[in-house]
């Protein structure tokens, strides 16, 4: 089993901060959306600080 984090793009208010506090883990995708980027393994400090920090509350962790 594995975390990884999950964002609810309809609630994402698209304030980028995910984006500048954890770049290596989200980005932008071509439609336009914010997107998880598909890793190996996720750093629990970096996801975390971007789901304290999410003011959509739309970043979550999911088990795989
Ligand atoms: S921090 Fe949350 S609301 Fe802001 S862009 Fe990232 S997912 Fe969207």
């Amino acid at each position: 089993m594995m975390r990884v984090p999950a964002i609810d793009v309809g609630e994402c208010v698209d304030c980028e901060a995910c984006l500048d506090l954890c770049p290596t883990v989200f980005r932008r995708n071509d439609a336009g959306y914010i997107e998880v980027i598909e890793l190996p393994e996720y750093s629990e400090e970096e996801v975390e600080e971007a789901i304290k920090n999410c003011p959509g509350d739309c970043i979550a962790w999911e088990e795989l």
